[in-house]
């Protein structure tokens, strides 16, 4: 039977529809299938975060000709200053430090997710290549030696080389499959909502450590910043629903007076928080991407820039294999697609676990040893500078894209 589409893509979150963007792009045909109304993804009150965009998946958007509709929205970040509760010890990563004059980038990005999927769905609609099927949603799969074919809700069928399950963090595509993923729920709830503040930010971002966890203050344009307040999850539906003023009391006890008054604008959201790993990112004629594959906690802000990574690797494999008049969906492509992409992920986890666990916990000797680190990190420069290129995405086997080559 003849293909419908080259690749179909399980899921239009802002994974799904980058990957489907960078593929059409370069000339195949694709369809991103989502169960959600492309309407109400771009409604205000769809979702409330913000992303920490690094300087390596800037380069990706670049590469896809992307980054110049959200650069007007994208807040620098120049600084980040993180701290631990009621202790005068913190790190300070300042851009000034990482590059010569001439060679200067911002650390980071702070952009809306809003922006980002707003951007996404532009483009996607301007792609002849691609098409984007919602509200729909995937039922199923099924593969051969030769092809494979995505079933939808409806009894539709879409025949494909490949599938990509981009369906997130409970992947029923991953489920089908039978990959098995180690998952849990820390007993925290990430708490977001923007302020509006008296004095400029001055694109400084800060990461404080208290008890309950990690309290964000990232700068966004204007004098506004995104919070994510992590909290135990016991706690946090009474502050959710607080009244406005006594909700903005708990957050200026946490926030502090260095930028003069605060005030709570928006919504308030919440997300639980979790750490999932698939034990395989790929079957046969399936790879998966973004949460599909792996969740990790938000602490680092980095869950966006791993799939952004697996995006811009599985996008050159497959561009690289369709030149060759080869298979995409052949196992070679996908075990390649794996073997890259799986330690950085893993590293990423273990790390994001592991600070999380360090910094929210009481216990005096574990509060001395990490403030000791976070000195020690601080007056060790080569040290600091692996640490913060890592968190920027600029280390390691790079795909073309995250290089800032074009696919
Ligand atoms: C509080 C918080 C703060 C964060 N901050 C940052 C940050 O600063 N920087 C950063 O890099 N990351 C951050 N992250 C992580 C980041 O938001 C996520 O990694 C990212 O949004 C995941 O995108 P995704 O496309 O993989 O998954 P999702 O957004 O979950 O998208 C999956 C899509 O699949 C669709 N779908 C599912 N099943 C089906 C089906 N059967 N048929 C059709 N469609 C289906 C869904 O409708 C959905 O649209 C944060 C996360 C949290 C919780």
């Amino acid at each position: 039977m003849a293909d419908d589409v080259e690749l179909a893509i399980a899921g239009g979150g802002l994974n799904g529809l980058l990957l489907g963007i960078a593929c059409a792009g370069a000339g195949l045909e694709v369809a991103v299938v989502d169960r959600e109304d492309p309407a109400k993804m771009l409604s205000a009150g769809f979702d409330g975060r913000t992303s920490a965009i690094a300087y390596g998946s800037r380069l990706v958007f670049e590469g896809l000709g992307l980054w110049p509709q959200i650069a007007g929205e994208a807040e620098p970040i120049l600084e980040i200053r993180v701290a631990d509760d009621a202790s005068p010890l913190f790190v300070h990563y300042d851009h000034r430090e990482l590059a010569p004059p001439g060679e200067r980038a911002p650390l980071g990005y702070i952009v809306e997710n809003r922006v980002l999927r707003r951007v996404l769905i532009e483009r996607v609609n301007a792609l002849p290549g691609l098409r984007l099927l919602a509200p729909r949603s995937v039922a199923g799969m099924a593969a051969s030696a030769a092809s494979a074919a995505v079933t939808l809700g409806d009894g539709a069928r879409l025949g494909c080389r490949l599938v990509v399950g981009a369906d997130g963090k409970d992947s029923p595509l991953r489920r089908a499959a039978g990959i098995r993923a180690v998952e849990w729920r820390y007993r925290q709830t990430g708490i977001v909502t923007t302020v509006q503040h008296e004095r400029p930010h001055g694109g400084v971002a800060i990461e404080h450590f208290l008890s309950a966890g990690p309290f964000a203050i990232l700068p966004m344009t204007g004098s506004r910043s995104s919070i994510v307040w992590t909290e135990h999850a016991d706690l946090a539906p009474r502050l959710l629903s607080l009244p406005d003023g006594e909700f903005a009391v708990e957050l200026g006890a946490r926030f502090g007076d260095f930028l003069g008054a605060v005030t709570p604008v928006g919504p308030r959201w919440s997300y639980p928080l979790y750490l999932m790993q698939a034990e395989r990112y790929a079957a046969r004629r399936l790879a998966l991407i973004g949460e599909a594959a792996h969740v990790i906690h938000p602490i680092a802000g980095q869950g966006l820039n791993i799939g952004v990574r697996d995006i811009a690797a599985l996008a050159e494999l497959i561009v690289d294999t369709r030149r060759l008049g080869l298979d995409i969906g052949e196992d070679g492509v996908l075990e390649r697609y794996e073997s890259w992409r799986r330690p950085d992920a893993l590293l990423l986890a273990a790390v994001t676990d592991g600070l999380n666990r360090l910094f929210s916990n009481e216990i005096g000797p574990v509060r001395l040893a990490r403030d000791v680190g976070l000195a020690v990190v601080n007056q060790l420069p080569p040290l600091k500078r692996l640490l913060m290129r890592h968190a920027m995405g600029v280390l390691g086997d790079r795909p073309r894209l995250a290089r800032g080559e074009a696919l």
